[in-house]
């Protein structure tokens, strides 16, 4: 074994990457113990732009909450309503609880500010290696920390550290931001396309004159030839007619959508939001997910660290993770499988437009944790049942 270099810095916390992830986890182990060392490396100053449809699911801010940041997007109006719709048919519901539409550019900025302010130490860094050595883990050949948070996105380069491969199933968006249309005035609305992979387009109220507007597809297994940037712009036009009007500032990104498992090395190095491929394939949401596990992880690295084994933070953070999202993602996994059928989408509608309930159940699932409720599976197959003939008819 060789010993530590003297230039090495010690931490006991390195988190790679400070978006939702990286701040929840630094926020979330500097709550577990408000003495632990926590760094957090991001290779762009804040405030930076992300690539997003700036959704916050209510679910978000009840996670920063637990870590004293639930006030966050202050300033910022909630959206109640939401409009789901596939050709002819639409629905719009109140949700049960409000959403709220906040640049990613304030959103992140926040969050990091409010790390900062808990004891974090922020420093501008592009990460290009991580390995394990003696005493922890090393970071670029100059940093050991106890344990690592790998939060570093899509393209982790602590993924690969730890031996984990790329994410298989990948949806690739673009998004811009608009005028808001009169009639889309409060609302988050969401139309799915008829292509052959899933697909579809939003347009969601800021609330300040502007709207989030973009489409995204799902690609084949692996991450495939994408549909091309005119491709994407001319079905949002299609599917939501004069939403993209005006719009400025466009930016397309892969997202990882999560599967039927999830799995985390033991160990003393973490993977957090979409570096850990955690992203809900239905929605594409994955902000809720980001600071949920970024909560785990930092938790998990304070808590082993002050019990003397960082060693078991892998297997500490594996548990919490699978406890708090193991079946959900499961649930999300089968319904986005069933939903690549049209006519499963058309029964879902369906079934959300005549019960309140389960309405809210989809939402649940799609935003946050939720699983298939026996009345949401009933209104399925209710619905699937008495729109087969006319579907038969149709062929
Ligand atoms: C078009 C689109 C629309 C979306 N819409 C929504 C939505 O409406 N609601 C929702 O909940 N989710 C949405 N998502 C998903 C959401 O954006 C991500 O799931 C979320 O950003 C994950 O957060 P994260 O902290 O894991 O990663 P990120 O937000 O990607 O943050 C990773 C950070 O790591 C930094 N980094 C990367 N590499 C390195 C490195 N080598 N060294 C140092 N730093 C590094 C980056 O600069 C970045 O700040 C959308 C995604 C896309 C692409």
């Amino acid at each position: 074994m060789t010993a530590p270099r003297v230039s090495e810095e010690a931490w006991d916390v390195v988190v790679v990457g400070a978006g939702p992830a990286g701040s929840a986890a630094a926020l979330a182990a500097l709550r577990w113990d408000p003495g632990v060392r926590v760094l957090l490396l991001d290779r762009s100053d804040f405030p930076r732009d992300k690539c997003c449809g700036d959704g916050i699911a209510p679910h978000v801010l009840d996670v920063l909450g637990s870590v004293g940041a639930g006030d966050v997007t202050h300033g910022w109006k909630p959206v109640h309503r939401l409009e789901l719709a596939r050709g002819a048919r639409g629905i719009h519901g109140v949700m049960a609880r409000p959403a709220l539409v906040v640049p990613r550019s304030v959103f992140d900025a926040r969050l990091v500010e409010r790390a900062v302010a808990a004891g974090a130490v922020l420093r501008r860094a592009r990460v290009s290696s991580v390995r394990r050595g003696p005493g922890g883990v090393v970071v670029d050949d100059v940093l050991r920390a106890r344990v690592v948070i790998g939060a570093d996105g899509d393209h982790s380069v602590v993924r690969s550290a730890v031996g984990r491969r790329a994410h298989r199933a990948h949806a690739l968006a673009l998004r811009g931001y608009a005028p808001t249309q009169e009639h889309r005035r409060g609302r988050q609305v969401i139309r799915f396309g008829d292509r052959r992979r899933p697909s579809y387009a939003w347009a969601f109220d800021r609330g300040d004159g502007l709207s989030n507007v973009g489409y995204g597809e799902v690609l084949a297994d692996g991450r495939g030839r994408g549909p091309t940037r005119s491709l994407m712009l001319e079905q949002l036009d299609r599917l939501l007619p004069g939403a993209a009007d005006d719009a400025k500032q466009w930016r397309g990104h892969h997202l990882p959508l999560s599967g039927w498992r999830w799995h985390q090395p033991d160990g003393p190095v973490l993977l957090a939001g979409d570096a850990a491929g955690l992203v809900n394939p239905l929605t594409g949401e994955g902000i809720y997910y980001a600071v949920a596990t970024g909560v785990l992880a930092g938790r998990a690295a304070a808590q082993t660290i002050a019990g003397g084994a960082p060693e078991a933070a892998g297997s500490a953070y594996r548990l919490a993770v699978r406890r708090l999202l193991g079946r959900h993602l499961k649930h999300t996994w089968v319904v986005s499988r069933l939903a690549r059928r049209p006519a499963v989408v058309d029964a879902g509608l369906a079934a959300a437009g005549a019960s309140p309930h389960v309405f809210d159940d989809l939402v649940e699932i799609g935003l946050g944790d939720g699983r298939v409720t026996p009345r949401l599976a009933a209104g399925l197959v209710t619905r699937l049942a008495a729109e087969l003939p006319s579907s038969l008819a149709h062929r």
